[in-house]
């Protein structure tokens, strides 16, 4: 079992130091910036940013984390279904018990092939003590009457192997980890808005970010970096994802000449709440809910015969978009989530967050009445290309979490992996960057100064700026495009479409100017960045989609129907060359399980 020394440690009534004084001793002044000096960045305040802090503290060096939000409202917080590990307490149908093989089996199969295997063996060999470390800790899990923690089955997998806390998996989650933090005195830059890498000769020296609170904007030089800024979903419309899940992280590597990988696969979700998109939980199929379309019938089990509800996402969203096309949906776009049968009991157990979004945002008590949903952007496979050890191809820089693609999902992530990539990878990277700090030189201040003050000008002429399109309209323009253009099913003539679509929006962003001149707490000015983000990103997305001439997990080609394992078993790379995206393509690591044709 691993230990954190520290949080075994723990000193009751020490007080907690704020990051903005705890470190002045290493920090300077020069003009309007503050540049600010660690041996360690994590850019991410979600599980894998809190996760690897703690690690990192633990081995008593300087880290520090930023966050754009106060930590306890990044995305993981939201995360409801639970997190994968072949724990085994529960048999399968047949008695068997679960094991850390089987687990990356379906892994593999799930992401159609596409998934590196030697990532996906150690995420899964390294499941089930990752789990008990969080109870070690203090994470409360649901429990079964034996006493031991609870697992509901969930899409693709062979067995009950998803771990939970209700349907509020990743509230209990980040919150214990938070506190760990908190008692550790790991600093925190809170709403701190990264801005920029700033790199040397293929050396990651620091980054840029903008105090919210003052508009400021800081430096910071660091000798390693953590990239651990979420998933880009926002850039579609109907997403479940949080409205800070903008992409920043990736874009800001892209920007700096890290590459990006298999940026086209995009999840989405089958269950969403028809109307706000905000996500009704897998577990609620894992508990026994139905997919019923408007003739009363289970269609599932015309898509997926043998794992009907609970076949993987991509398979469920693409059959309930059927359903819908060919009529048998609700006006309006939706089928019914029946979990009625369940009973009232078992619902307020084990769904009381799902029953109460649809109260609240529906109207529909689901004990009484079944729930409008319909498919939604979810998750972002793709990433930053980092390899098992979060590595990039910038030294000192790293990545891990949904925005880094170390490939544990492939083309279409089983639902429960996303939670327990974060805290394997958070600690296994945060031990590679423990190993490699010392042989890291301190980092000369002078690019770091210069990059604040190219950022600071920057800034000002943004705010000098009159006239333009309005920043929400282009941001309501692009979602849509993306959506419409990018979503569950492509062909080539509506993605060029939409490609060049974008390409409009990124002159027109370049225009826009805010009303608001104000540095301190300039949200406009930060919507604005953030939209910059996401306009590249959306860019990357359609390169990578129209490229990719095949069907496979969340991408649907309907021109190319079959997956191609012959021209496109292997990872899209993206980067940026003289100003324009340059696509090329990676091998995808195998030997573990042989090729299949996916079928459940
Ligand atoms: C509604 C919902 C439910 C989910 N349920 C499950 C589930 O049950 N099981 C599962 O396995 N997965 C689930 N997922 C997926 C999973 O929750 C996420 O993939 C995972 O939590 C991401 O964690 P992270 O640490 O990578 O990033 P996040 O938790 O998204 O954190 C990102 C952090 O980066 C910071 N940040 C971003 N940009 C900047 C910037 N420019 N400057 C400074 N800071 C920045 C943010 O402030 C934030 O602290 C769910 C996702 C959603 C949307």
């Amino acid at each position: 079992m691993l230990i954190l020394k520290k949080i075994f440690q723990i000193r009751g009534d020490e007080t907690i130091t704020l990051a903005s004084n705890q470190n002045a001793e290493s920090n300077s002044t020069k003009g309007s910036s503050v540049i600010h000096h660690h041996d360690i960045l994590i850019i991410g305040g979600g599980l894998t940013g809190l996760r690897a802090a703690l690690q990192i503290s633990d081995a008593d060096l300087d880290v520090v984390v930023i966050s754009k939000v106060h930590p306890l409202r990044s995305h993981s917080v939201a995360a409801q279904g639970g997190m994968n590990a072949s724990l085994g307490n529960i048999p399968g149908e047949d008695g068997s018990i679960d094991s850390w093989e089987t687990h990356a089996y379906d892994t593999v199969k799930g992401s159609d092939y596409l998934a590196d295997q030697n990532a996906v063996s150690i995420m899964c060999r390294e499941a089930p003590t990752t789990v008990l470390e969080l109870e070690h800790m203090g994470m409360v899990w649901s429990r079964l009457d034996n006493g031991k923690i609870a697992q509901r089955p969930f899409g693709g997998a062979g067995f009950p192997r998803t771990c939970y806390a209700a349907d509020r998996t990743g509230h209990n989650a980040l919150n214990t980890l938070y506190e760990h933090v908190m008692d550790c005195n790991i600093p925190i830059y809170e709403e701190f808005f990264v801005t920029s890498l700033v790199h040397d000769n293929g050396r990651c020296v620091g980054c840029t970010a903008i105090e919210i609170m003052t508009g400021r904007v800081h430096g910071f030089v660091a000798k390693a970096i953590l990239m651990a800024t979420g998933g880009f979903g926002r850039i579609f419309s109907k997403s479940t994802n949080a409205l800070i899940n903008n992409g920043d992280g990736q874009a800001i590597a892209l920007r700096a000449g890290v590459p990006l990988k298999d940026m086209e696969f995009i999840q989405f979700h089958p269950t969403t709440l028809y109307g706000t998109n905000i996500l009704m939980s897998e577990g609620a199929r894992g508990e026994g809910g139905i997919l019923v379309n408007r003739d009363g019938e289970r269609f599932m089990k015309h898509y997926a015969p043998k794992s009907i509800d609970l076949a993987p996402r991509d398979v469920v969203a693409r059959a309930i978009e059927m359903e819908i096309a060919e009529g048998r949906g609700y006006e309006g776009g939706y089928v019914h989530l029946d979990l009625r049968h369940l009973g009232a009991d078992k619902i307020m157990e084990r769904l009381p967050g799902i029953r109460q979004i649809a109260i609240d945002f529906a109207g529909v008590d689901p004990i009484i009445d079944p729930i409008p949903i319909q498919p939604g952007q979810h998750y972002s496979m793709g990433g930053i290309d980092a390899d098992i050890n979060g590595v990039t191809l910038l030294t000192g820089f790293y990545a891990a979490g949904e925005c880094a693609c170390i490939s544990v999902h492939g083309a279409n992530r089983l639902g429960g992996n996303s939670l327990l990539e974060t805290v394997v990878f958070g600690r296994l990277i945060a031990d590679k960057i423990i190993e490699d700090i010392s042989d890291i030189p301190k980092p000369e201040v002078e690019l770091v100064e210069n990059a604040v003050q190219e950022i600071d000008t920057r800034i000002e002429q943004i705010l000098e700026r009159t006239g333009g399109k309005h920043l929400f309209i282009i941001i309501d323009s692009m979602k849509h495009t993306m959506f419409n253009k990018f979503g569950i099913f492509r062909d080539s003539q509506r993605m060029k479409g939409g490609l060049s679509e974008i390409k409009k929006l990124q002159d027109q962003v370049s225009q826009v100017s805010i009303n608001n001149k104000d540095r301190a707490v300039n949200q406009a000015l930060i919507r604005l960045l953030e939209l910059e983000n996401m306009l590249l990103l959306a860019e990357v997305v359609a390169y990578g989609a129209i490229n990719r001439e095949e069907s496979r997990g969340s991408h649907t080609r309907t021109d190319y129907p079959k997956r191609d394992d012959k021209r496109f078993l292997n990872h899209t790379i993206t980067l940026i060359q003289d100003g324009k995206i340059n696509i090329s393509n990676k091998p995808v690591n195998l030997g573990m399980f042989e090729l299949k044709e996916r079928v459940y």
